[in-house]
């Protein structure tokens, strides 16, 4: 049973995020590896052959990059990502038509302090590669908020702006999940970007690999307009659709991103190696390969490129100050499969393959690794970013909603929260995206202990899985404290030492483009306590 035909039926309650008919069952568990370098220690990408350090006080003469490039090659804009103190990645990806004729494009990077690049402050030259996409991610030293762009042949940029990390009084944070192409149009982007916020934190689905829907119409805005994606060339093509969006285009330029991926990066619900469907499962290991490297390719995060046929660790930590420790998590790729056949909304019973011990959410490395993370955590808030809903969503009878999301991996959950109990920390704070609406939960412990709390951004454009009208009866589980069903949208995190304030943006309406965009609750929360206001 596809989603869509699921929401044909109009059930009342589909707890399900990105379903879809995965019918797998037995449990598979793919092992993690080892954890990734912290950010701060990480060196640049293999693919930023930077001949020239980047220091902010440098003046560089700019000289053009000789390459002759017939249009325009930056019609993919920029980005920025994965900040620490003293610097930041800088993104771009060369339009392909403009660069396929050559393997290795001279690109120069160039900062500024103002917009409109009156004096360089620093500046130097990479070679944009035919084997990475001509994608290009440069670490640049920055001390303060900076403007950035790239050159080519006699092309320049657009301008985005970029920051490092600060130890200033209060940072401000967007969360954005979820934003299909095809159900709506990106004007919470637009809103985004006018907050002006330090940091943007992606929790995944930034693409659908959905085959295009043939027809606009029918809750679709516009198409994908190509079959579901399955290899390098296919991906790519995908991106470059998404990143034709100019309110995406400029949310991406405006602050550094911190990006984590879910299924849809890859495929519908797929788990580890085990895809959606049965069929697939002998090419599955060389799309999730192609689907990773090309997610590298468009994304401004401080990683090397992903190898064929090895683990891609991208769970990462990033400090901002004193005010928080982002930890950001992988769910997908080490995951066990979905248990009791991941059959979605199902009142049910479980079977009893959902309690068994093994069964992993983020792998036996990352656990290993989440676990240091929260030791070594030095007072302020401990951010969790991670994929799928973390609270409990159980009917009296242990019936499981939603086979995808925590509740099916309730030993992994036990887990998780035993690393955050032996940590001896605050209550953390979970964000989440995955499932296209706005909610507010508890994290609890079996026994009854409220470890934290989870703020669920709703989808930027993805089409609602429980239709509105539901509210009341969502609300009625002991672990939900609200949700917003009707409105896709994004939400507004503002941290200070003692405050937490999430501002759930919603849009109008996600057909319109030029949409409106208003304010749902402001939820509050202060430091060391659970207590809610809303
Ligand atoms: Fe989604
Ligand atoms: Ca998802």
């Amino acid at each position: 049973m596809s989603r869509r035909t699921f929401f044909a039926l109009g059930a009342t309650v589909v707890l399900a995020a990105c379903t879809g008919d995965d019918t797998d069952s037995g449990a598979t568990t793919t092992a993690g590896t080892d954890p990734p370098a912290d950010p701060s220690t990480t060196s640049a990408p293999a693919t930023a052959a930077s001949t020239t350090t980047a220091t902010p006080t440098t003046t560089t003469t700019t000289t053009e990059a000789p390459v002759t490039l017939p249009g325009d090659p930056f019609t993919l804009g920029v980005s920025s990502g994965d900040p620490d103190a003293r610097s930041v990645v800088l993104w771009t990806r060369l339009r392909p038509a403009e660069a396929t004729l050559i393997d290795e494009v001279p690109v120069m990077w160039e900062l500024a302090d103002d917009e409109a690049f009156s004096e360089v402050t620093a500046s130097g030259t990479l070679v944009a590669e035919a084997r990475h996409g001509h994608s290009v991610h440069q670490v640049v030293e920055v001390d303060a908020p900076t403007y950035f762009r790239f050159r080519a042949g006699t092309w320049t940029s657009p301008v985005g702006r970029c920051r490092p990390t600060s130890s200033g009084d209060s940072v401000k944070i967007a969360a954005a999940s979820c934003q299909h192409w095809e159900t709506g149009f990106y004007a919470a982007y637009r809103d985004m970007a006018e907050w002006e916020p330090d940091l943007i934190v992606h929790l995944g689905d930034f693409i659908y690999e959905g085959a295009g829907d043939p027809e606009v119409g029918d809750g679709r805005v516009r198409t994908h307009g190509t079959p579901e994606p399955m290899t390098v060339a296919d991906y790519r093509a995908r991106y470059e659709l998404y990143l034709s969006d100019p309110d995406l285009r400029r949310a991406r330029a405006v602050a550094p991103w911190a990006v984590i991926w879910d299924d849809h990066e890859v495929e519908n619900n797929y788990a580890g190696l085990i895809p959606q469907d049965d069929t697939d499962l002998a090419i599955f290991p060389e799309r999730r390969d192609s689907a990773y490297q090309v997610w590298w390719e468009h994304m401004p995060v401080r990683l090397p490129p992903p190898n064929p046929g090895q683990d891609y660790p991208i769970h990462r930590s990033l400090r901002w100050g004193h005010l928080a420790h982002l930890l950001l998590l992988d769910g997908r790729q080490y995951r066990s499969d979905q248990a009791c056949g991941g059959v979605t909304l199902s009142f049910d019973p479980p079977c009893d393959e959902v309690f068994e011990p093994g069964r992993t959410m983020l792998g036996v490395a990352q656990e290993a690794w989440f676990a240091e993370q929260l030791q070594a955590t030095d007072g302020g808030w401990t951010v969790v970013a991670q994929q799928t809903v973390m609270s409990r969503l159980v009917p009296e009878n242990g019936a499981i909603l939603n086979y995808d999301q925590w509740d099916g991996y309730p030993a992994a959950r036990r887990t998780l929260f035993s690393a955050v109990r032996d940590a001896g920390i605050d209550p953390i704070v979970v964000i989440t995206g995955d499932i296209h609406l706005a909610g507010v939960g508890r994290l609890v412990d079996d026994d009854g202990t409220v470890l934290g709390t989870e703020l669920v951004t709703t989808a930027i454009s993805s089409g609602a899985n429980v239709p509105a009208g539901a509210e009341s009866l969502i609300e009625q589980f002991p672990d939900v404290v609200a949700v917003e069903l009707e409105h896709r949208g994004y939400t507004r995190h503002t941290l200070t030492a003692d405050t937490w304030s999430a501002e759930y943006r919603m849009v109008d309406d996600v057909r319109q483009q030029d949409s409106g965009v208003s304010t749902w609750r402001i939820v509050q929360l202060a430091a060391g306590s659970t207590e809610l206001s809303l």
